[in-house]
């Protein structure tokens, strides 16, 4: 019996009645199993003591006292008692609210063992959180004082390692621990290991029975370590298996077949093909080392006889678009062997998907700058392109008229057919889910797949989340660029940063401006005084009219229709608009560099991501560029984790760096895209500080698939028939 096959309901367990078991499946708690997997959020080591004199280190005292006087403060209802007690090593009080009945519990003279939390207040070391026991048959000493009794007055559970759960309404910590506890007696011992026993062994781990026990009721923190390292470790090597899984099907190696060893062969990369050479003559400037060696791994991944599945990262303003359009040009072409000896071979179709019709449409318009003189037939589909123009355009596509096709989700619609379609390009990837992914994946036969990111995925969400796909990444900037200069500024101060973009007006260059809302409807509470907050609307109002009266203005945010966007981010690009004002839309892609100035209002409001994206829209050109960060809420004010945001911005112009600060600041959750690709709901297990266990489970995961990719060999069946039984990530589709 696997864990995950316990799916019987939590009513069978003894305490957990109908009432109860409503309240449960609130949690998400419904089978024994799912009970079982509730991982306590941490525990309260009641096994050891802790001194009163140590209330300032630690988070808990554990220990025992002595009553020694019993004082009421307050009048009426608001009578309240305070106990005297002593531990020898320090006195305390104990301030007890609302509980009068106390005082017959804790009567002077007592000796009780005491669990709480303690502050310093009033020149005393007070708790108003505790719980007590009697320490039975203690007459006099603490130190003699053994075997607590269970009697507790509350909690109990003094002498031992106790869990405490999240909780959701109507749980409560004693309720989870009984049913737990009762569960564990039940159900626990005849609970079936899940990973190999040479990996149990080796990586010095728990029997699943006895992990299953001890991550809730740990005998010393050691057993609880090495619990928790056991569920950790099973959890990351069944995600690497799925994901080792995935790459060897992409390979054509199927657990039915161990023919076919599909590994890409090809060492020394292709040179560029007859239309690639044709693109970097005619571009103004050469590649980037970084772009050099990420454009050769796609050629080496684009002749092979296994099709591509490739992220490419690079920070904002590396150039990917370039890259992608090299690859594309490839695709187009076919492989070389195929048109060498056969002239009248179909072309290939590239598909480059970008999240945001504004900057798919940019994409398109260097696709047509770029490739139509090489004689490459570029076209441009959004849910925008209306009937007539849009029935010409499917029709083209599907019978192979067009070559790169650029658009939006709109790529992916059901009326979408390509005749040969090689490549499919997603910008911006992590704007994408895995579902749309694959709806335009199965467009061709087995096309090749180069995803791009400039919020650069951590390297360790990397591994689980992307950990079937090879990585490029472009570590470098076009020459020239300098780092964007980033300041922090008070909304108090903001007529200092308004003064300073004014010269860099003057001078003649360009200026973004960004706000977190709207600001035409009233969701958004247009600068409604009570939220402070500036919205776009009503800001470009007062840019244009008070504060850069001689410099055009324009507006975009989401609401406005697709013709009125294009138009203000047309007359951007070409200088005849100075100011942009805008929300978050402008934040990935967009690429005016003439623009110097990037001024963000309620910066505190964006996540950090955002923000280095934002600030990536400016600094690409030679011009030295600003980033003013406006954070508002009178300085003060601003939240701890606001400012610690703000100053990784500060402190950091790498994206990659930021990326991590991110995940760290806000759970791998949080991560754009992250959440939406269904792969993290990882029960234990963090990838980010468990990253060396990671790593060690997926070298051992694909080392065993490597040597049995049918799960066919020994204890390897056991894996098998874990993800036939009891699959541990049931939303991951295979
Ligand atoms: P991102 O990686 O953020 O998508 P883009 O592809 O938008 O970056 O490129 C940013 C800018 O850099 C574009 O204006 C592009 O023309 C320019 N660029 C790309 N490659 C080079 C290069 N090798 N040298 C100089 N400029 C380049
Ligand atoms: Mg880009």
């Amino acid at each position: 019996m696997y864990l995950r096959e316990l799916g019987a309901s939590v009513d069978h367990i003894k305490g957990a009645g109908s009432r109860t078991a409503a309240v449960l499946a609130k949690a998400g708690i419904t089978s024994i199993a799912s009970l079982l997997c509730y991982y306590p959020r941490r525990w309260e080591d009641r096994s050891i003591t802790i001194p009163l004199r140590d209330f300032g280190s630690r988070s808990h005292v554990c220990t025992t006292v002595r009553v020694l006087a019993h004082e009421w403060f307050g009048f009426g209802r608001m009578r309240t008692l305070k106990v005297c007690v002593d531990d020898g090593s320090a006195r305390a009080a104990l301030v007890c609210f609302n509980r009068p009945f106390m005082e017959k519990q804790l009567a002077v003279g007592k000796s009780f063992r005491l669990w709480g939390r303690f502050f310093y207040k009033y020149g005393e070391i007070q708790s108003t959180a505790f719980e007590v026991e009697p320490a039975e048959g203690s007459g006099e000493t603490a130190e003699t004082a053994e075997g607590w009794a269970g009697n507790s007055i509350k909690g109990g559970g003094f002498g031992q390692i106790l869990p405490v759960y999240p909780l959701t309404a109507g749980l409560n910590q004693g309720t989870l621990r009984k049913l737990v506890r009762n569960a564990l007696a039940l159900y626990a011992a005849p609970l079936e290991d899940e990973l190999p026993q040479a990996v149990i062994k080796h990586e010095g781990l728990f029997p699943k029975a006895e992990a299953i026990k001890a991550v809730h009721f740990p005998r010393s923190m050691a057993d609880l370590g090495k619990a928790r390292k056991t569920l950790i470790y099973e959890e990351l090597f069944y995600l690497e298996i799925l994901v080792g899984k995935r790459a060897l099907e992409r390979r054509g190696i199927s657990g039915d077949s161990t023919e076919g060893e599909g590994k890409r062969q090809i060492k020394t990369p292709p040179p560029f093909s007859p239309l690639q050479k044709r693109l970097l003559e005619r571009l103004p400037f050469s590649l980037t080392p970084g772009q050099l060696s990420a454009a050769a791994e796609i050629n080496c991944d684009m002749v092979s006889d296994i099709p591509m599945a490739r992220l490419l990262q690079g920070d904002v303003g590396s150039g990917k678009t370039l890259v992608s359009f090299l690859a594309a040009l490839r695709a187009v072409e076919g492989p070389a062997r195929a048109a060498a000896h056969n002239s009248g071979v179909v072309r290939g179709q590239a598909a480059i998907m970008a999240p945001t019709e504004l900057l798919a449409r940019q994409h398109a318009e260097n696709a047509a700058a770029l490739l139509e003189p090489l004689g490459i037939r570029p076209a441009f589909l959004t849910g925008n392109v209306k009937a007539g123009g849009r029935a010409a355009l499917l029709k083209a596509l599907a019978e192979g008229d067009v070559d790169i096709v650029v658009g939006t989700h709109a790529l992916f619609s059901p009326g979408v057919t390509y005749q040969n379609l090689r490549l499919v390009v997603v910008d911006e990837q992590h704007r994408f889910g895995v579902t749309q992914r694959n709806a335009i994946m199965v467009k061709g036969d087995r096309p090749g797949l180069l995803m791009m990111s400039a919020t650069p995925i951590p390297r360790t969400l990397a591994l689980t989340v992307f950990g079937d796909l090879d990585v490029s990444v472009i570590n470098d900037m076009p020459p020239g660029r300098k780092p964007v200069k980033t300041h922090l500024a008070r909304q108090a101060n903001e007529k200092k940063v308004y003064d300073f973009v004014a010269g860099e007006l003057a001078a003649g260059r360009q200026a973004y401006f960004v706000y977190p809302l709207i600001g035409d409807n009233e969701e958004d509470s247009p600068d409604d005084p009570s939220s402070g907050l500036k919205a776009a609307v009503s800001m470009a109002e007062r840019l244009a009219k008070e504060i850069f009266p001689q410099y055009p203005v324009a507006l975009v945010h989401s609401r406005l229709d697709e013709e009125k966007k294009r138009e203000a981010m047309e007359a951007f690009r070409l200088g005849e608009v100075k100011i942009l004002v805008a929300t978050s839309v402008v934040e990935v892609g967009v690429d005016v560099p003439n623009a110097s100035c990037m001024v963000i209002e309620h910066a505190e409001r964006f996540g950090l991501s955002a923000l280095h994206q934002l600030r990536g829209r400016v600094g690409r050109g030679t011009d030295q560029a600003y980033c003013f960060l406006i954070y508002s809420g009178d300085g003060e004010d601003l939240s701890d984790d606001g400012k610690a945001r703000l100053k990784v911005m500060l402190e950091n112009n790498n994206g990659f760096v930021i990326a991590e600060e991110d995940l760290k600041l806000r759970g791998p959750g949080q991560i754009a895209g992250i959440a939406q690709s269904g792969y993290l709901s990882l029960g234990m297990a963090d990838p980010v500080r468990d990253a060396e266990l990671l790593v060690r489970a997926r070298t051992e995961a694909f080392a065993l698939l490597e040597a049995d990719p049918g799960l066919e060999a020994g204890e390897n069946r056991r894996i098998a028939e874990v993800l036939e039984r009891a699959p541990p990530f049931p939303q991951i589709a295979l």
